[in-house]
């Protein structure tokens, strides 16, 4: 059983910005405080999101 929450995904590889205090996901670089544990915030054709999604594409 688990307690982890069904819609936050925070999971994904992130990597630090260069000269910010920011994170980013490592496949899509959107900054994490955009993504905001959101699976649908990270980029279309970002890697993870397609792992996390592919219940949803259809094409
Ligand atoms: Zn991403």
């Amino acid at each position: 059983m688990s307690t982890y929450p069904k819609n936050i995904y925070i999971d994904y590889p992130q990597e630090k910005v260069d000269g910010s205090n920011e994170y980013r996901c490592q496949f899509c670089k959107l900054l994490t405080s955009e993504i905001n544990g959101k699976i649908g915030n990270h980029a279309l054709n970002c890697q993870y999101r397609r792992q996390h999604t592919y219940f949803e594409i259809e094409d």
